[in-house]
């Protein structure tokens, strides 16, 4: 049904974004009828209640240059404090009191976000070649799409969040884990059918110079703009510009990067503003 096809918004987790024209934009198009569902992240809170606790996170590289939280069992107990206690409350609350009808889920809950856990790791410190145990990270391959259109359906805003759950054999599956965000929220609009994929971040959309937010790049299409989108994309930009490319290859049909804290950030996103990605991703990029 056209009308029950949501926009999916993902709010990523930086420290400097302010969410209330998120949450007035969000309540206008629920007022207009419109459905969406909400992803967000919680990077910057996470760090701050590790540092509280006088653990501090410790981030890890493969080797090859990706960098990760490494999340051990302490470490996934503050996670889900932060994301799915601290912030997705904050969040409900906030729609709430705008007279939006939302309700927080985590990955967890109803088996929303389904992943493989990789328990162990292999990075690099100082210069030494590792393996990390007890690693509750993993990557998604399931989404429960049927749960969120049951409460899209019944007139709720679902608010979603990690950490996603592991399944598999016991001492590997049947915890919580810590997954991609960004790829989460393009396997829940996957697998709704969003008439839109919304990314909202502490930038005002994919930018030319990384430090130049007057940089920005209005559009990304053709071989050469695609090409360019993955040179300019630096760290976790680049996955984000990855599951833009993933994300148009699957057909959905508007995917855009906009400022989380610009005034009506995803109605704006919709009518032109921020970064718009364009299919057809090139075939040689799209297999890489
Ligand atoms: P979030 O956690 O909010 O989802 P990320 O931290 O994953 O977002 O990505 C946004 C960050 O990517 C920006 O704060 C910026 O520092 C960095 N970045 C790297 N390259 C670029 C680029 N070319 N354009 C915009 N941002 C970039």
């Amino acid at each position: 049904m056209e009308s029950t096809r949501p926009i999916v918004v993902k709010v990523g987790g930086g420290a400097d974004i302010t969410f209330d024209s998120l949450y007035d934009d969000l309540a206008t198009l629920t007022r207009g009828g419109m459905s969406w569902v909400l992803v967000h992240g919680g990077n910057a809170l996470l760090t701050s209640f590790q540092e509280r606790v006088g653990s501090p996170p410790r981030f890890v590289t493969d080797g090859r240059g990706k960098v990760s939280r490494y999340t051990d069992a302490a470490t996934m107990e503050l996670f889900a404090m932060a994301y799915a206690g601290a912030l997705n409350t904050r969040h409900v609350a906030a729609l709430r009191a705008r007279r939006v009808d939302a309700l927080g889920l985590s990955g967890v809950d109803g088996g929303l976000l389904v992943g493989t856990r990789q328990p162990s790791i292999r990075v690099v410190e100082d210069g030494k070649k590792k393996v990390l145990r007890d690693d509750h990270v993993g990557t998604l391959h399931a989404v429960n799409g049927g749960l969120l259109r049951l409460l899209i359906e019944n007139g709720y805003a679902p608010v979603v969040t990690l950490p996603a759950y592991a399944d598999g054999p016991e001492g590997a599956g049947g915890v919580p884990i810590n997954v991609d965000g960004d790829t989460a929220a393009f396997r829940i609009a996957e697998a709704l059918d969003a008439r839109a994929l919304v990314y909202l971040s502490d930038v005002p959309g994919l930018l030319r110079d990384p430090e130049d937010r007057g940089s920005l790049i209005h559009e990304i299409a053709g071989e050469a703009g695609w090409q360019e989108a993955l040179a300019v994309g630096k760290g976790r930009m680049r996955r984000k510009v990855e599951g833009a490319r993933d994300a148009v290859a699957a057909g959905i049909p508007l995917v855009v990067f906009q400022d989380a804290s610009a005034p009506e950030p995803v109605s704006s996103a919709i009518r032109g503003e921020g970064t718009h990605f364009r299919g057809p991703v090139p075939v040689r990029e799209a297999a890489a």
